[in-house]
């Protein structure tokens, strides 16, 4: 096993790669410090959000559910169906400017700070390999001892701890996905019964494993596509974890005659505790995922040597240069208007989104018939098509009803349902004929009518539909 030589980082490639491309294994030192303490509260934060938040629910549905199999979003009391497409798109609009903003302006604080990656390699898989090797020095050498029983017995408990860890995020990951009640349900069955989801549970307790366990750094360094639009993100007044080269340099060993040393003491212990493996004081790269683990270890040698903290710091690129930052910038503004613009537009598709949906349109036959009755009057029929379609979570069971002054007109509603009954999501496409007396519709021949859909369950209108009546015009 190659190990990362923090005094020799390569300039030409990934200090993680050797020269043939294999991967050099990286084991950051542990760091104490402000900047630690800070992260760690944060990572205790997210993992417990993270894990329970597909858990809880509001009004009594899930905060979170991204069910694609079922095409139904649920995003903290909102419910979209696929066909909202619109609002989705808003949404990913958001999330998306919203990174670019945070990023023009904090730099790496979500790869940092707040990334799942981050949170749970660095919150719980480094702390279990402290607990169960020791140092990043234990964890080191036990790497490249040869195997025996206390290499396989460490081993093998720190990987069984994993994968229980594995199995446990893989399960809330998938409880955003298939709803939580539908996933209890689902573990109190045997497998078979569910198999594409016991087959999908292994197999992202795999990729958990596979990531958090050994991939690591590597999928920051060359899968995250985020990570690649950095330098496209960022500029000299975005906020980075940075070293102050006119305070450090020149560092000690590489003062030339009649040069004065700088504050850095070429110590190494910034690199030591990189969990990307690079040195900051080579300047912004975009292996730093800005884990500020570099800050806290510069700051202790500072203070160890009665300097001034800060050598190694959050800094723009300007104010490193002596020049002030500009927090507001053209960049920052476009994204404010857009964040503005996208907010707007989703807050305004939600409030005019209903929740039922009913579309009458008139049959395609004969605009009226008119019959007659036994008793020699003649009622007017008029045939519709009507198609309804419930975008709430709930299932509803409808009832169309005519107002009451109209019934009193005697006009029906004739349908081979009493009530419709409209699953979440679900849409429905039925015909019906509505029957009146002759004089309904008067001299003019029409008559509009308001046709009200009441949800039986609570007796509240959850629709409104105007129809035309139809009928002989009479001269
Ligand atoms: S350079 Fe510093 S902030 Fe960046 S990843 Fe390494 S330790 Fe973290
Ligand atoms: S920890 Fe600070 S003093 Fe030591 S090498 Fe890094 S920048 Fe220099």
């Amino acid at each position: 096993m190659k190990v990362l030589d923090q005094r020799h980082l390569p300039d030409e490639r990934p200090a993680t790669m050797d020269e043939k491309g294999k991967r050099v294994f990286i084991f950051p030192a542990r760091v104490s410090g402000l900047w630690r303490s800070l992260r760690t509260v944060t990572e205790i934060f997210l993992v417990i959000f993270f894990l329970v938040l597909p858990w809880i629910k509001i009004g009594g549905h899930q905060a979170l559910l991204l069910n694609i199999g079922e095409r139904k979003f649920s995003i903290f009391g909102l419910t979209f169906w696929a066909h909202d497409a619109p609002l989705i798109f808003f949404i990913l609009a958001f999330l998306t400017i919203g990174l670019a903003f945070v990023t023009a302006v904090w730099g790496r604080i979500w790869c940092g700070w707040a990334c799942p990656q981050t949170v749970f390699i660095d919150g719980i898989f480094r702390r279990l390999e402290y607990l169960i090797i020791g140092s990043h020095v234990q964890q080191r050498n036990l790497a490249q001892a040869p195997w025996d029983v206390k290499k396989f017995l460490k081993l093998s408990t720190l990987w069984t701890l994993f994968i229980i860890v594995s199995l446990v995020i893989a399960h809330s990951f998938l409880a955003y996905f298939v709803g939580a009640d539908r996933l209890v349900e689902m573990t109190q069955h045997n497998p078979g019964e569910n198999w594409t989801i016991f087959v999908i549970m292994a197999f992202l307790t795999i990729v958990f494993l596979f990531d958090f366990g050994w991939f690591r750094e590597q999928f920051c360094i060359i899968v995250c596509p985020y990570g690649r639009f950095q330098s496209v993100l960022l500029d000299d007044d975005s906020l980075t974890v940075s070293y102050d080269p006119v305070r450090g340099e020149p560092r000690r060993g590489s003062v030339k005659n009649g040069e004065t040393e700088g504050d850095c003491i070429n110590c190494y212990n910034c690199v030591a505790v990189c969990p990307t493996g690079i040195d900051i004081r080579n300047g912004l790269q975009l292996e730093c995922i800005g884990c500020t683990a570099c800050i806290d270890a510069c700051d202790e040698v500072m203070e160890k040597i009665e300097k001034p903290k800060g050598l190694i710091r959050y800094a723009t690129g300007r104010a490193l240069k002596g020049l002030k930052s500009k927090w507001f910038r053209p960049r920052v503004a476009i994204y404010i208007v857009l964040l503005i613009a996208v907010v707007s537009a989703l807050v305004f598709s939600v409030q005019r989104r209903e929740e039922i949906v009913v579309t009458i349109l008139r049959g395609k036959d004969t605009p009226f018939q008119v019959i007659k009755n036994g008793d020699g009057s003649e009622e007017i029929i008029n045939h519709f098509k009507m198609h309804m379609k419930n975008q709430s979570i709930d299932d509803v069971q409808l009832k169309m009803m005519i107002p009451e002054g109209l019934k009193e007109k005697k006009v029906e509603i004739i349908s081979q349902y009493e009530s419709f009954d409209l699953g979440a999501g679900k849409d429905l496409t039925v015909h019906f004929f509505v029957k009146f007396p002759k004089d309904v519709t008067g001299r003019s021949g029409t008559q509009a009518v308001k046709l009200n859909f009441i949800d039986t369950k609570n007796n509240k209108i959850e629709a409104e539909e105007d129809v035309l009546l139809v009928g002989p015009k009479s001269i």
